[in-house]
């Protein structure tokens, strides 16, 4: 019998094999609710609104004004539509990695990472509103598990679509809007293997950095030991990441400059959850301005984490991590 629950490394022939015991598996799954339906912890209020807007920069005053949204068609205050999931999210009980299962959806998921489909990544969101929310009303969501794909091969591995579609409703069962989430279940791929090597690791790798046709040149200046920086032809500007067309001036014509690998921190954050395959967590994640004036996001290594702040003087090399070549940010003067 053979096993295809390991990780193909180096298949660059594209040929594999799908689990047919995952497939047995999870097909009973689709067409399936998550389970109960799931009632909002709080009503659509206005503190839970205000903060939305302030972290959206949203300013219409239909959310926060009542006197102005009292001289709308609304009548009163409302609840801005791109909310809507907000009001069921379940917090921080999502971040204990140890609890079992809690429902359909997250048994399916666990099922796809005992197969070696570790990585996940939602692919897109569609969402429809069919009216507006007014404070006091109870949001009730009951999602189910639509469809799941054949064995598909992208760039980050071999892997399953897993599309699930949620209803919301008011208390009293009036539709208030739809939304249609798809994530990617895959096997990371592996770094390939040189001729000789031992077979691939037992553990899943790091998901590659995806590389187009506008960002493929900096991935591989970096593979030689550079950091660049994109730099329109026309004005000057210099910009990161890469892309086709200068948000200063529209021109798509561009070289590069080589940065020197000196900057300061700008913001980080110490990353504990969700644990991702390939890294050891915790893992401190820097965004740094460089000298030169662009900024990137890279690791912050060797320092420990309640020394780390913003406005630390910071210097980069070309580390590989995880089986990828890439920037690592260290605090300047300290040695490898
Ligand atoms: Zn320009």
């Amino acid at each position: 019998m053979r096993s295809v629950a390991g990780p193909r490394a180096g298949s660059p022939c594209g040929v594999t094999v799908p689990d047919r015991a995952l497939e047995e598996a999870f097909k009973p799954y689709v067409g399936l609710p998550f389970g109960e339906p799931e009632v909002a912890r709080d009503p659509v209020n206005e503190p839970m609104i205000r903060q939305w807007c302030d972290a959206m920069g949203d300013r219409n005053p239909i959310y926060w004004d009542p006197a102005a949204a009292a001289k709308t068609p609304h009548g009163g205050l409302v609840a801005p539509p791109t909310m809507l999931q907000a009001w069921i999210l379940s917090g921080f009980r999502m971040a204990d990695a140890d609890r079992p299962p809690a429902d359909r959806q997250e048994k399916l998921h666990a099922l796809f990472a005992k197969h070696g489909y570790t990585g996940v990544v939602a692919t897109n969101c569609e969402q429809e509103y069919t009216r507006y929310l007014h404070p006091g009303e109870r949001v009730v969501a009951e999602a189910t598990i639509e469809s799941i794909s054949e064995e598909k091969t992208t760039a980050l591995g071999v892997g399953y679509f897993i599309v699930t579609r949620t209803a919301f409703r008011t208390e009293s069962g009036e539709v208030v809007g739809s939304m249609i989430f798809r994530v990617l279940r895959f096997k990371p791929n592996q770094p390939a293997q040189a001729q000789g090597q031992a077979a691939a690791p037992a553990q899943p790798g790091r998901i590659p950095p995806l590389r187009g046709k506008d960002n493929g040149w900096w991935w591989e200046a970096v593979e030689r030991g550079e950091i660049p920086i994109q730099k329109c032809s026309a004005c000057g500007a210099l910009r990161h990441p890469p892309r086709p067309m200068c948000p200063e001036c529209q021109s798509t014509e561009w070289t590069s400059v080589p940065s020197a690998g000196n900057g300061t921190v700008y913001s980080f954050v110490v990353m504990h959850h969700p644990p991702m395959p390939g890294y050891d967590f915790p893992v401190a994640i820097g965004l740094v301005d460089l000298d030169e004036g662009t900024r990137l996001v890279a690791n912050l290594v060797d320092c420990p984490f309640e020394e780390i702040h913003i406005g630390m003087k910071v210097e980069a090399s070309i580390e590989e991590m995880g089986g990828v070549k890439m920037p690592v940010f260290r605090r300047a003067g300290v040695r490898r």
